[in-house]
């Protein structure tokens, strides 16, 4: 596999054959900027301390990243939220009305919405009844036109990860892109796949700063894969699609490693104390693994105990709709006062 993988081959023709477009600012990466005269890119001379245009590459950001998770910056690539890192992906490497993707519902809803957008086939797999990929239906519904599958892990709605000896099957199987959504890997007790990156070069991982990290307001999502990879999404990003007021943020709070992992550790043990108490509410008739800041449950009639829940001010996600997630809803983890809050409205609505 190693040997014999070459990205080029699933990089769409028009992509293959473009030139990156180059901004102003990319030319003079590498020069001591600190005392250049910039006159190159229209700017207002004044300062208002975002007047320049951002860095194109965020060189801070993923300097820190890289030192942070053990890797090379140029195996990082930054977006406007994960969202922008997944269309990205798409754009590089699905043709519209020619190739297709593979997602495993019940799973996060972007995935099936970007291949809409961009006119690319979504075949659909579900998990199994335990929420775990099934991988011969997966390998089975594969095509020389399948470009990515979408493992999510730990898994939106369902909160459970993947059992290594399913992604490792599919990385070893796949002879396409295997694309793992890790934006709640924070709050489980399993690895990263990061450290496997050497391992596969068709694995690319995204996370964000939007859950453990709490930005999502600044909207930060991260792209791990090989430098080859990152630089065919390079090629084709927007060149300022990270702007200022947000690598500023984002630098600000990677600094602070503590606090993070102490709101994570805060989170982690709300959410056990949280399952706990589920246990008792008479009309939840089951509680789901979870290994994320939410936990999924079933109850009797979830839009009905929706609505109640609504009617005393706490909004929670309704899932029934979903694949296998008949009557579930969905808990996100709040703060202690915010949970007991949650509890109370449970039992007094039982
Ligand atoms: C919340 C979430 C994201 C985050 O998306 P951003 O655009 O980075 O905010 C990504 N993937 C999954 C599965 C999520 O639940």
């Amino acid at each position: 596999m190693k040997n014999n993988f070459d990205i080029n081959t699933l990089v769409r023709e028009n992509v293959l054959k473009m030139k990156p477009y180059s901004s102003a600012r990319d030319e003079f990466e590498g020069f001591d900027t600190t005392k250049m005269i910039f006159l190159d890119a229209n700017e207002n001379p004044y300062q208002t301390g975002v007047n320049r245009y951002p860095d194109p590459q965020q060189s801070s950001v993923k300097t820190v990243l890289a030192k942070q998770r053990n890797l090379q910056t140029n195996q990082i690539l930054l977006g406007n939220g994960s969202d922008e890192v997944l269309d990205l992906l798409f754009r590089a490497f699905c043709e519209p009305k020619v190739d297709n993707i593979i997602t495993l519902p019940p799973t996060y809803g972007m995935y099936g919405v970007l291949a809409n957008i961009n006119a690319v086939e979504n075949r659909e797999v579900l998990l199994s009844n335990d929420f775990q990929p099934e991988i011969e239906a997966i390998l089975y519904a594969v095509d020389n036109d399948t470009k990515m599958i979408f493992l999510c892990s730990p898994n939106n709605p369902t909160g459970n990860s993947f059992s290594d000896k399913s992604i490792v099957t599919i990385l070893q199987n796949f002879k396409g892109l295997v694309v793992i959504d890790e934006a709640y890997i924070d709050f489980s007790q399993k690895q990263s796949w990061l450290n496997e990156l050497d391992e596969y070069p068709n694995l690319i991982i995204t996370q964000t700063l939007s859950k453990a990290y709490g930005l999502a307001g600044i909207r930060l999502g991260i792209c791990y894969a090989s430098s080859e990879v990152i630089s065919v999404l390079n090629k084709i990003k927007p060149p300022y699609n990270v702007n200022e007021l947000t690598q500023k943020r984002a630098l600000e709070r990677l600094a602070d490693k503590e606090k993070i992992q102490f709101e994570i550790n805060s989170i982690t043990i709300q959410r056990e104390d949280l399952l706990k108490v589920l246990n008792e509410v008479k009309f939840v008739s089951k509680i789901y693994p979870t290994e994320a800041n939410f936990v999924l449950i079933k109850v009797d009639d979830a839009t009905k105990r929706y609505d109640e829940l609504i009617a005393k001010g706490i909004v929670i996600r309704n899932r029934t709709t979903q694949a296998l997630c008949e009557n579930t809803l969905r808990l996100t983890i709040g703060t202690a006062e915010e949970n007991k809050k949650l509890i109370d409205a449970l039992f007094a609505i039982s």
